[in-house]
């Protein structure tokens, strides 16, 4: 048997942001004919299933499985544990994904053979899996080009002695060891994990470690797109040749679709609440600051009354997704003081997870407050949204400094939350800087859209990278 009908094992990190990019890639390549088996996490997907009922039947051409993490079904899996779970993904995961596609190998003569797997790119262990039973792998780092280069020079920064940095050190100081960055970034922009005082930090490590890894699978995707990281995609090139930059995967996936964009799969780990449109409907054009800090942001009871008290003092209409887990210690509503409750109740709303996609659509959003996660940013730049960033985490510090001083579609925040700096912010988003972010976010919307369109950057290199995937099925040869 030397030939096997193309069939992609897609297996991502169970977060929302990851399961998102990598559920929008299943679906573009199940529309160019390639058979996808979508492997969940079991807690992962319980959840999937119970806010989205109809998952199983959006897409036939989707088959889900589901692999254990081996936590018990009321661990948080929070940020704050999250090293749990990536211990136990390593530990136990692993040895199961290794049966599993043991198991395959030998029914290579059936339609069911994996003939390629796409992981996830901080789950490195899968490439280790793939390359023992003989399996081409693809590795997808579903954050931004800039914050996997700048993981990748972790190396050169400790060698140039510009990491790890004292606790005084400046955090205006520029950083110099991360080649097509030096004209703007700061300490304050590398991405959090390097916020450390120890190069041994474990979750720095980690990162590190899957960053370099990344090298041993036989090709790498980005959910970004040349006009937009075209010289740092030009860096990461020179070490990964086979990379390609298919972003932003939601338009993407959209343009390539035949039908309506309503029969989508919704992916959201929490049931969303769609009253919210019915009352942006009655709200002015461009007038709304939506305020979201994705699936994984924690803020203190302290951060959660600055933001209150600046959205407030704006006099800003506002939509905002307040998790249930958003707050640490979780959210005592008491602790709110009336008058603020009462302003916030005349002009805004409060949603407990939003379906946030078409709330950036909508004609009455006029700007985006987000943590910068990297979904986020992507779809609120195709949405021609401006955004204030206050980043959390992760690659969220560099996303934000590349909204705010290179691709200036937003206003960074980064490391401040006080009342009247959110009042500032939003005033200058919302009306002093207004034109001018609109009119560089709806710029860099339109070269997104380009991107994606027939022809394009990133709709070739997905054409190149389903033909790569066909024949790497033509040349599958079963090891076992
Ligand atoms: N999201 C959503 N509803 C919300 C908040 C977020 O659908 O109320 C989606 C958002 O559209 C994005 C994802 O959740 O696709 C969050 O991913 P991102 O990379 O922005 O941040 P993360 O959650 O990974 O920090």
């Amino acid at each position: 048997m030397d030939k096997a009908p193309p069939h992609v094992l897609i297996f991502p990190f169970p977060a929302q942001g990851h399961i998102n990019s990598m559920l929008r890639l299943a679906n573009m390549l199940c529309l160019a004919g390639i058979q996808v088996t979508f492997l969940n996490t079991d807690h992962t997907h319980h959840r999937l299933l119970r806010s989205n009922p109809d998952l199983l039947a959006a897409r036939p051409g989707i088959r889900f499985r589901t692999i254990s993490d081996d936590l018990q079904p009321d661990h948080p899996r929070s940020t704050a544990l999250v090293m749990d779970l990536y211990d136990s993904l390593r530990s136990v995961t692993k040895p199961l994904l290794r049966a599993m596609l043991a198991g395959s190998g030998r029914r290579a003569e059936s339609d069911d053979a994996v003939t390629c797997i796409v992981a996830d790119g901080i789950l490195s262990f899968a490439i280790d899996v793939a390359n023992e039973v003989g399996i081409p792998i693809v590795a997808f780092r579903t954050a931004s080009a800039c914050s996997f280069w700048a993981f990748f020079c972790g190396p050169a920064l400790e060698a140039g002695g510009e990491f790890p940095f004292e606790d005084d050190a400046d955090m205006d100081h520029p950083i110099k060891s991360i080649p097509g960055m030096e004209a703007f970034l700061r300490h304050r922009d590398l991405p959090s994990f390097f916020r450390v005082k120890q190069l041994n930090d474990r979750l720095l490590q980690a990162v590190l470690s899957e960053t370099q890894n990344a090298s041993k699978a036989s090709g790498f995707i980005l959910n970004t797109f040349e006009d937009l990281e075209g010289p740092i995609l030009s860096h990461i090139r020179a070490h990964f040749p086979t990379t390609y930059a298919i972003g932003p995967l939601h338009a993407h996936l959209k343009y390539r679709l035949t039908e309506s964009v309503d029969s989508l799969p919704n992916s959201s780990l929490w049931t969303e609440d769609r009253t919210c449109m019915t009352w942006l409907d009655s709200q002015p054009n461009k007038s709304v600051l939506y305020v979201s800090f994705g699936s994984f942001t924690v803020i203190t009871r302290d951060e959660l009354l600055e933001f209150w008290h600046g959205l407030v003092n704006s006099h800003t209409r506002f939509l905002w997704v307040i998790r249930p887990d958003l707050v640490d210690g979780r959210g005592d509503e008491g602790q709110i003081p009336s008058e603020l409750r009462e302003a916030a109740d005349e002009r805004g709303c409060f949603v407990g997870w939003a379906p946030q996609e078409d709330v950036l659509a909508h004609s009455a959003i006029g700007g985006f407050l987000t943590h910068s996660g990297w979904n986020s940013t992507l779809e609120s730049v195709c949405a021609g949204v401006p955004m204030i960033c206050w980043p959390f985490f992760v690659d969220q510090q560099i996303n934000s400094r590349y909204v705010g001083e290179v691709w200036k579609v937003g206003l960074d925040m980064k490391d401040r939350c006080d009342r009247r700096t959110v009042e500032m912010m939003i005033k200058e988003l919302m009306e002093g800087k207004r034109e001018e972010l609109v009119r560089s976010t709806a710029r860099i919307a339109n070269l997104a859209k380009r991107s994606v369109s027939q022809g394009g950057s990133s709709y070739m290199n997905f054409e190149k990278l389903a033909e790569d995937i066909r024949s790497m099925s033509q040349r599958f040869i079963r090891l076992m």
